[in-house]
């Protein structure tokens, strides 16, 4: 393969990757600090790093409103959820410092305004729900009731959890350029890969230069598995299984919202910063329980313009192994009846698992299988 240029991969959303690190100015000990829930920090680590170009800080009133209502920033562009940053009141100064849980500063915001909102209208927009049983609702009701906007500058980045796949933006953009690869697709994940998901990424990739598997390791909830077996299952996975040329595995600093179709649009505008010109959207992308409809994260692509997002969605079935086919396959492409397909419910396989037992080869890789056997033997 021959090295492309990074101009020659999709632009950033809004057409410039931003880049909102800078050094520590001096005197931000005499600041007014503002404490950020881990959310918050994982949103600000994006802004630093280009992650939600085009956004320069948390958001203000009209971008929010715009964004709740419609869908795009104020200035058109389509952006799917609100990144604000919520305070129990206006601060003094027009200048705060912003710190993590332990009290140590991150960043400057340059107070640009402190505006009120409006819980359940975001709840009813964005999340389909104001049921607080939804963990992105439950969030919401008992955050600050003010949102504080402004410019960041980020001077102090997060240790990342996984310091060997945390790649910003212009990082995983330079990999695609050094490798060649022009068009990329982009896996989200949180869960472990089983051939199901395997396959889809296979597919995927039959039709493109490269692919991105971008697992998910800011704030999940706590019943997902936890973020170091997930990493190391996709190691096992890649390594056996995947053409190391053809396949690059970062980390994505964001925090679950579970607002399943719209963060399925986030997640794919958020991977257009990062250089792909291609996202696979599931069933039941970013869902939680019941709260959205199997295709309801596909079916919200429609909501825009051809070629408005740039990133192109590519939209998957579940797939599984059919006995007559003999290979992995979905209701698109098998006309078999459901006892020839090899399926296992979540909780079978985990209970298998917690049993030590490996579950069929045609569902599980052993490999992976194993990883997770010897995590539940652990934990
Ligand atoms: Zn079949």
């Amino acid at each position: 393969m021959t090295t492309v240029a990074t101009r020659d991969l999709i632009a950033p959303h809004g057409g410039r990757l931003v880049d909102r690190t800078g050094d520590r100015p001096d005197g931000v000990e005499s600041l007014e600090v503002v404490t950020l829930a881990s959310r918050e920090v994982s949103d600000l680590d994006m802004i630093a790093s280009g992650a939600l170009s085009p956004l320069t800080g948390f958001m203000g009133r009209e971008d929010y409103a715009s964004v709740v209502d419609d869908m795009h920033l104020s200035r058109g562009l389509p952006w799917a959820l609100p990144v604000c940053l919520a305070v129990d009141s206006a601060p003094r100064g027009d200048i705060v410092a912003l710190a993590d849980g332990s009290g140590r500063a991150l960043a400057t915001l340059e107070v640009e305004e402190v505006f009120d909102y409006d819980r359940e209208r975001e709840a009813t927009r964005c999340f389909r729900t104001t049921d607080t049983d939804h963990p992105g609702v439950a969030r919401l009701f008992e955050q600050k009731p003010l949102y504080l906007a402004g410019r960041v500058t980020v001077f102090e980045r997060p240790q990342p959890t996984f310091p060997e796949l945390a790649l910003d933006p212009a990082e995983t953009r330079a990999a695609f350029a050094e490798r060649g690869w022009r068009r990329v697709v982009g896996f989200q994940t949180r869960n472990p890969i089983h051939r199901a998901h395997e396959y889809l990424t296979k597919t995927a990739l039959e039709t493109v230069d490269g692919l991105l598997i971008h697992p998910l390791v800011g704030d999940t909830k706590s019943d997902d598995v936890p973020a170091a077996t997930r990493v190391e299952c996709y190691k096992v996975l890649v390594d056996s299984y995947y053409p190391v040329d053809r396949v690059l595995v970062a980390s994505f600093p964001a925090a679950m919202r579970y607002a399943g179709p719209r963060e399925a649009v986030w997640h794919a505008i958020c991977r257009k910063n990062y250089g792909c010109s291609h996202f696979i959207v599931g069933r039941d992308h970013a869902g939680v329980g019941s709260y959205y409809g199997t295709y309801d994260a596909q079916l919200i692509f429609d909501e825009f313009e051809p070629h408005e997002l740039d990133i192109e969605p590519m939209f998957f079935e579940h797939s599984f192994w059919c006995k007559t086919c003999g290979s992995m396959a979905s209701a698109k492409t098998c006309p078999h009846p459901s006892e020839e397909h090899v399926f296992l419910s979540g909780t079978k396989v985990r209970e298998l698992l917690a049993n030590g037992e490996l579950p069929p080869v045609e569902f599980s890789r052993p490999e992976v299988a194993e990883v997770l056997i010897e995590a539940y033997r652990t934990a």
